[in-house]
């Protein structure tokens, strides 16, 4: 059974006494909390946090983290809050071990698509910090050494889990010995029988293979050291899952797929690497096709090495790998070893140096957007690439199925923007043309080309996809931002502004920066999209525009009689413009000096800002009936026939229109200004929703409702 104390000898070289001080309280907390627990077989429950800070000592993780192993399950199971964690931890430790809680309260599933949507729930719980992956993978890892204890039906859930989710996750962190051991254990769980015809065929050959590889390792020795070469040769074992998927594969009976040696090779540095395969393939015949340089072309996890098959002094192949000590280390502890070259650093949060592939599933700007996320997912998970050639001869690692688009892509943003099609090999290929390793692609430019829709149905890189995606947004926003500079511009000359003004410029630079926008183009965009109030945008040309509000009166009713006001009716009231209210909708009176009582809705934004002793209660007397008027904007296609088919759709509404007219905004698109009258908010709530379900109709808004930008200026139209 585990002691303390082996905690204590792994973490001592590396931590300071301050820190072993602290990490021995964590314990004290962690037995005196998790106290009178136990585990399925029955042994403490302690037993369990100590193993998971043990894993976390062999890779010689931070404190923070040592700590957090110890106390990673006190949240869920134990009295333990976060804010004692906090308060006798630190907040670091308490985001750590609240991270690690929320994982474990994740639902997983196992189909693909939910595989990678659980990777993205997974990220978001861990705050961005990838030791809390760490913490959950020791945690992982010990759970499945002591699997057995488990009933059964959960055993082979949690297998399924493991297999699905944490060994693909230990693998992209380069952490192969944990993914190795998770997969060969969740696959004694998962396939029984299979497990046990490959154990059985291993041990059977254990003694015939331990013969035959110290002959084949003083044989490679030997061969180093004529060369000079300050190398040492070790016998590798592939992991009984790996051999299982291999057969699958290649349709191979296990001895075929165990009769393949493997050695490992570590030299000092990468020229002895070179120079030790230089040696292997003199000595012995290299197999076409099977050698693989991850040294100049590091996989996308950081792995490292040289790997080649040659055909071995007893006619069989020997699969070799060559490798420095440190390409070894992060080979074997992925991330993690990362880490350990950082350790001493102050900011080491930041300054850990992250393979490309776990940045991208750490850094990715798509986190809020799923199916971009699973997308980028999707791509990390994959582990199978096609290697192709640039037309200079470089070579290109690309996901497997990738077509010409997603080459173009990886070369450079430009190049697949333009792409209008490629040669490979010499011939002119379809974009549906999947690329096969060892193709020499030439990607033909248009520069009037831009990148279509269309081509999200053959790529497969994350980088290509979010590319055109990205282009094609900024195509739109393009529209949207000459739109808006168009209607904006118009506005400002009302007010005799010019909009190519330089001072007028600077001003809305300004008020840009204000809002938060990055730069003019975004000013217009928002603009077109009414998400900027042009009273706000007038207001910092200090025209003094609210003076210049009161305007003639619009109602086609007497309201005097239809509402009530504290208690009476037949008090001088009138609509205010801002908000336009109808019968129906709820209600107040704000008394205005000298000019009655004007009624607002009550969620109008200028009954915010006033003197609230000014306002009064208002109700509508159920006994009025008349009808009101509002103005509605559409945005439709610009379709003939299309006026008509609104104004049916009104008069079978029962209403009347009072105006109506459109204006073209773009070559497809048009705005329709309506003025309609209606009996009430149910009335026009009806019309509002058949005009929606007009299929050229994109969008229906009520004017001046108090959400929405109104405009105080001009009643008709903001167009
Ligand atoms: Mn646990």
């Amino acid at each position: 059974m585990i002691r303390f104390n082996d905690i204590l000898e792994k973490v001592h070289p590396y931590l300071t006494t301050e820190d072993i001080a602290e990490v021995t309280k964590a314990y004290a907390y962690s037995a005196k909390v998790h106290g009178g627990q136990k585990r399925y077989s029955g042994e403490p429950y302690l037993i369990h946090p100590m193993e998971v800070t043990s894993i976390l000592a062999d890779i010689r993780l931070d404190k923070e983290s040592i700590i957090t192993g110890l106390l990673h399950d006190t949240i869920e199971d134990t009295l333990a809050t976060k804010d004692d964690i906090t308060r006798i931890f630190g907040e670091e430790v308490c985001a750590l071990v609240d991270g690690v809680t929320k994982i474990s309260k994740l639902k997983i599933s196992s189909t693909f698509e939910k595989q990678a949507e659980d990777f993205r729930k997974l990220i978001l719980a861990t705050g961005k910090d990838i030791r809390v992956i760490l913490v959950k993978l020791a945690d992982r890892l010990h759970n499945i050494r002591t699997i057995s204890h488990l009933p059964e039906e959960r055993k082979r859930i949690f297998a399924k889990e493991t297999v699905d989710l944490y060994a693909p996750l230990a693998d992209r962190l380069g952490i192969y010995w944990i993914r190795t051991e998770l997969e060969d254990r969740c696959f004694e769980v998962l396939k029984p029988n299979e497990y046990d015809e490959i154990s059985r065929m291993f041990n059977s050959k254990k003694d015939e293979w331990e013969k035959y590889s110290s002959e084949i390792k003083s044989l490679l020795q030997s061969e180093l050291d004529k060369f000079n070469l300050d190398a040492s040769v070790n016998t590798r074992f592939k992991n009984f899952y790996s051999i299982y998927k291999k057969m699958i594969k290649k349709n191979l009976d296990p001895d075929k797929v165990l009769d393949i040696k493997a050695f490992r090779i570590i030299s000092n540095d990468i020229a002895s690497c070179y120079a030790a395969l230089g040696a292997v393939h003199s000595t012995w015949k290299p197999i076409p096709g099977r050698f693989k340089d991850y040294i100049a072309l590091p996989k996308s996890n950081g792995y490292q090495s040289l790997h080649t098959v040659v055909i071995g002094p007893f006619g069989d192949k020997v699969e070799v790998q060559i490798r420095t000590e440190e390409m070894h280390e992060i080979a074997e502890y992925g991330v993690a070893a990362h880490w350990k070259y950082k350790i001493d650093t102050k900011e080491r949060k930041k300054l850990i140096d992250l393979p490309e592939s776990v940045k991208n599933i750490f850094e990715t700007q798509t986190l809020s957007d799923p199916r971009e996320f699973i997308d980028a997912i999707k791509d990390e998970l994959i582990t199978d690439f096609v290697y192709v050639f640039t037309p200079k001869g470089e070579l290109k690692e690309l996901p497997i199925d990738s077509c010409v688009i997603d080459f173009a892509y990886a070369i450079h943003t430009d190049l697949g923007n333009k792409c209008s099609g490629a040669r490979v090999n010499g011939a002119i290929v379809p974009f549906s043309y999947k690329l096969k390793s060892g193709d020499a692609i030439e990607i033909i430019v248009n520069k009037n080309r831009e990148p279509s829709k269309d081509w999200l149905k053959y790529v497969v890189s994350s980088k290509a996809k979010s590319k055109i995606r990205s282009s094609i947004k900024s195509i739109v926003s393009k529209d949207s931002e000459k739109i808006g500079k168009e209607i904006l511009s118009k506005k400002l000359a009302k007010y005799g502004l010019n909009i190519a003004d330089p001072t007028v410029i600077e001003k809305l630079k300004v008020f840009s920066v204000e809002k938060k926008l990055k730069n003019l183009e975004n000013l217009y965009i928002n603009y077109s999209l009414s998400k900027v109030n042009i009273v706000e945008i007038l207001n910092c040309f200090n025209l003094g525009v609210k003076t210049n509000l009161e305007s003639k009166e619009r109602n086609y009713l007497n309201p005097n009689n239809a509402i009530i006001v504290g208690g009476a009716n037949n008090v001088m009231v009138r609509m205010a413009n801002c908000c336009g209210p109808i019968y129906g909708d709820e209600i107040i009176g704000f008394i205005t000096l000298g000019k009655g009582i004007s009624i607002h809705r009550i969620s109008c934004k200028q009954i915010l800002e006033v003197d609230s002793t000014r306002l009064v209660e208002a109700l509508w007397d159920n006994t009025y009936d008349l009808k009101s008027t509002t103005s509605l904007r559409l945005y439709c296609n610009d379709k003939t026939g299309i006026l008509s088919e609104v104004s049916n759709l009104i008069a079978k509404h029962e209403s009347n229109i009072i105006k109506i007219n459109a204006k073209k905004i773009s070559s497809s698109k048009s705005s329709i200004y309506l003025e309609i009258l209606v009996k009430n908010a149910k009335h026009l709530y009806e019309i509002t929703r058949g005009l929606d379900s007009i299929p050229d109709v994109y969008s229906v808004e009520r004017l001046l409702a108090p959400n929405s930008e109104f405009n105080l200026f001009e009643k008709n139209s903001r167009i």
